[in-house]
């Protein structure tokens, strides 16, 4: 029997095998292909990550075996051994998946040190005070991120050491000092363990191999995959990789550095890099870093091959590079290298440069930008309005564009709750980790005092989308006693902040936001988008505002108008209410005619903003429970409006109560019920249409959809009522205008009998919310609740009401599509549930041969990209 190859080389590995040994691991093994000085390692695959899972969180000893033998290897390549007294080899080890995530482990350094090797490394180096400086922090962050002890216990040792001994800085602590440091860290490890800290380097390996596995399955990377679409069964790969140090003097340093400016997209390489420091110092932020151009002046050398490494591995790789890098007295290694994260503004810019300076062409472009990111620049920024009176009260790093204003949240904790409770937060923290993932999810803006722009707060943000000012050292932040001091001024968490990701600026203050315009790089890159996709995108819009915003945006008509939306506000509301209560007809007229005049209306101005698109205009689906009057004052008033005694109707409303709202009196049941409502509407609907076409000559053809359709006869009741409503109002007008009546497909029956509802309907609009209900089960009010113990337990990975479940409620759709084209081959196929703006739903809707898809508004531009992968990846 063959044996499967767990783990590789460097050299034995290429870019393509990405999916087996993770984004980092592959890069690592072309960068050695290339010649590019790495230091040498292997990868443990993705496939190991895997089996780990499979045997029952256990490495299997076959694993650990072909572990050892490429350790073997590696210490032949590098000429160095595993707790030898003359020549110790170190490594690192790091988590390392297809795509990064940063919910996952943090790397281990100086994995390898023993009380022996120690000393070894303080001799050879000469410099007993990095080695045991080296020692002490590899303690801490195998105790940490492996054994899962918590790093304030560490510090909390170092302080007392600095206290001791009338130091501030750790790095006044003498070699002694670091020394007797680590034997108080190892006394903590045993205290919290029970157990000495590990002296052979192989099980110290072994562990951390194993925490790397372990972290996969950790809630932040569950929450990180769920919200990056990134499915559980990918693992992550290890990376271990030989020790080269940044620290070892003022030789050496590290840095990272991106081939193009993160931010704007600018064609300059851009960086940060610390003298005599390692890796973590410059990713956590606690000491602020030079900017790369510092680098040219202090050594030239180093940088003209620096600079021909980035240059080269951006050719190569085609697309912007994020690098690791380190100098170990004065030899320069590249660690890491990987398609950098940008910002929404940059990556189209980047896209439009690369496609210009002929290393890509369209295609490929389109395919480098994430949909969901585009999102970012559809957000908002300070109204100009509100600028003249504000003032500056501090100034950071613009880490993330954008414009936030939110109360003051101290930790992430705080800020989910918060953000959960409806209040808009943004979150302040000396610097950020990991685990504030959802904290900073949920706030509008992200602020930190420490760390650069490649900190952890900047790299997520950017990433999310979300603004955010870094590094802001001019702020007191106490996240203990919820306060912030700046400018002379203490806040607290009831106090409002604002901050600007583009500029940097922080304000003590509430500032109004505004969304922004589309221009330039995103016109252009958009162009191509269009060009390419064929799948429509229409949006979802109640009102003339959304409508026009949409249009702005790239809509191609609205896919869905819920007219039950159109009545929302606080003076229309009560008229819709009237209609819901009414016992009689006469009741029940004397309400609508209150409405037609609004809904014709809206009707008007919204055909006109769509200046001759089409619109489907849903009749009324209003859920009850988010209709019927409840509190007392409004039964008080309705009553006195229906002029009936307040005990009449709140009888009326106990009536109408019902259990299930969701799958109630709604839809067309209403219609059926009630055809007078199902009369006004297309009165409404065609009244507007003729006047439009009168007043401003465009070709307005009314799409009337029948929501909540389960069964043939029900839909043909209600499409008979329009159609001879259009007609009693086009021959009172005295004209003929085309229409046409369709319906949604959003309860499984309709999509199981869809060649007999196509009987009837003109056109299908796939209703993926109720679906998605009615198919699973779920309440779509109530499933949040309890999802959550869904993915947890990874039954779900993804929310339904988002993602398009393509195995059940796909089916569905598929069979709908198939049957409704068998009976009529020209139907006009749509979706309109939320999924319509989500990239991978989008990809799924292309596929099935869909015409449209429709979405919010701000989620135009993101289905237009997302239909123009789709055609792309899957031509049609
Ligand atoms: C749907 O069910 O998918 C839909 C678009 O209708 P609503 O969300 O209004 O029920
Ligand atoms: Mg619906």
């Amino acid at each position: 029997m063959e044996i499967k190859k767990y783990v590789y080389l460097f050299k034995e590995g290429k870019a393509s095998m990405k999916n087996l040994l993770g984004g980092k691991g592959a890069n690592l093994a072309e960068m050695t292909t290339l010649g590019i000085p790495v230091p040498q390692g292997f990868i443990v695959t993705t496939e190991a990550c895997n089996k780990y899972y499979e045997d029952g969180r256990k490495i299997s000893p076959e694993i650990i075996n072909q572990i050892h033998e490429k350790l073997a290897q590696l210490e032949e390549i590098t000429g160095k051994k595993f707790g030898d007294l003359n020549k110790p080899l170190l490594v690192s080890v790091r988590s390392g998946a297809r795509v990064s995530m940063p919910g996952m482990m943090d790397t281990i350094l100086n994995l390898g040190l023993n009380d022996a090797a120690v000393e070894a490394m303080a001799s050879l180096t000469n410099n007993p005070r990095f080695a045991y400086d080296s020692y002490r922090r590899f303690i801490q962050m195998f105790s940490d991120v492996v054994m899962g002890i918590e790093k304030r216990l560490f510090e909390a040792k170092i302080d007392e050491m600095k206290e001791e001994k009338g130091v501030h800085f750790d790095t006044e602590l003498t070699a002694d000092d670091l020394k007797e440091l680590v034997v108080r860290f190892k006394a903590l490890y045993k205290k919290e363990k029970g157990e000495d800290f590990p002296q052979d380097p192989k099980d110290q390996l072994i562990e951390s191999i194993t925490a790397v596995f372990r972290s996969w399955d950790n809630p932040r990377a569950i929450v990180y995959r769920r919200l990056n679409d990134i499915p559980g069964d990918w693992g992550t790969a290890v990376n271990v990789q030989e020790m080269v140090f940044g620290n070892k003097g003022e030789t050496s340093g590290t840095g990272v550095a991106f081939s193009r400016d993160p931010s704007t997209g600018e064609n300059a390489i851009y960086g940060e890099y610390l003298m005599n420091a390692q890796g973590e110092d410059v990713v956590a932020g606690i000491r602020t870093p030079q900017p790369i151009a510092k680098l040219q002046e202090q050594n030239p050398e180093i940088y003209k091959q620096f600079e021909d490494i980035v240059n080269t591995l951006e050719k190569h790789y085609r697309d912007m590079q994020d690098m690791e890098f380190t100098i170990e007295e004065g030899t320069l290694y590249f660690l890491q290298t990987r398609n950098g994260k940008r910002t929404a503004q940059s990556a189209l810019k980047i896209a439009v440069d690369l496609v210009e300076e002929g290393m890509l062409t369209k295609e490929e472009a389109l395919l480098k930008v994430d949909p969901k990111q585009l999102d970012s620049l559809l957000h908002p920024t300070f109204d100009p309005a509100e600028m003249k009176k504000v003032e500056v009260v501090a100034k950071g790093l613009p880490a993330s564009p954008g414009a936030a204003c939110g109360k003051i949240a101290f930790s992430a904790e705080e800020a989910k709750e918060r953000a959960a409770n409806g209040e808009t937060v943004v979150l302040v923290r000396l610097e950020t980790s990991p685990e504030d993932i959802e904290g900073m999810i949920a706030a509008r803006g992200i602020l930190t005092v420490r760390g650069g722009m490649t900190s952890h707060a900047a790299v997520v943000a950017r990433g999310m989308g979300t603004c955010c000012v870094a590094g802001c050292g001019e702020l007191k932040v106490s996240e203990a006693n919820k306060t912030l001091e700046v400018a002379g001024k203490t806040l607290t968490a009831n106090d409002w902040i604002s901050i600007d990701g583009s500029t940097g600026n922080i304000y003590a203050q509430a500032i109004k936001t505004v969304s922004p315009e589309i221009s330039g790089y995103f016109a252009t890159f958009m162009g191509w988008a269009d060009e390419t996709r064929k799948l429509k995108v229409r949006t979802n819009a109640d009102t003339p505002r959304d409508t026009v915003q949409a249009v702005e945006f790239g809509a191609e008509g609205i896919g869905l108008c819920r007219t039950e939306h159109m009545f929302f506000a606080e003076d229309r509301i009560a008229a819709v209410r009237e209609m819901i209560v009414a016992k009689t007809v006469e009741q029940r007229r004397k309400a609508l005619d209150k409405l037609l005049p609004m809904q014709r209306g809206d009707f008007a101005s919204m055909y006109e903003a769509l200046e001759g698109r089409p619109a489907t205009i849903r009749f009324l689906d209003p859920p009850l429970h988010e209709f019927l009057p409840q509190a007392e004052e409004d039964i008080i008033a309705l009553a006195k409006e229906m002029d009936i005694t307040y005990e009449e109707l709140k009888a009326t409303c106990e009536e109408l109560h019902e259990f299930n709202p969701m799958m109630g009196h709604r839809g067309c049941r209403l219609a059926v019920s009630y055809p007078e409502i199902a009369e006004m509407q297309t009165r409404a609907v065609i009244e507007a249409a003729i006047e439009v076409r009168n007043n401003k000559g465009y070709d307005v053809v009314p799409e009337i959809m029948i929501p909540l359709v389960g069964e043939i006869k029900e839909l043909k009741y209600v499409k008979d009522i329009v159609v001879e409503t259009a007609k009693t109002v086009m021959s009172e007008k005295g004209v003929e205008i085309p229409f046409k009546v369709g319906t949604m497909i959003e309860i499984p029956r309709a999509a199981l009998t869809a060649d007999t509802i196509a009987k009837e309907a003109e056109f299908f609009s796939f209703g993926t919310n109720d679906l998605t209900q009615m198919t699973f089960g779920f309440s779509r009010d109530d499933a949040a609740k309890f999802l959550k113990d869904y993915y947890e337990k990874k039954i779900y990975e993804q929310d339904p009401f988002a993602k398009i479940d393509q195995t059940g409620v796909g089916e569905l759709m598929k069979i709908a599509v198939e049957k409704g084209r068998s009976e009529r081959a020209d139907i006009k196929l749509g979706i309109c549930g939320e999924h319509g703006g989500d990239p991978s739903s989008v990809e799924f809707c292309h596929a099935l041969g869909l015409d449209y898809v429709s979405c919010s508004p701000f989620r135009v531009p993101i289905a237009r990209l997302a239909a123009a992968q789709a055609q792309i990846k899957n031509p049609r």
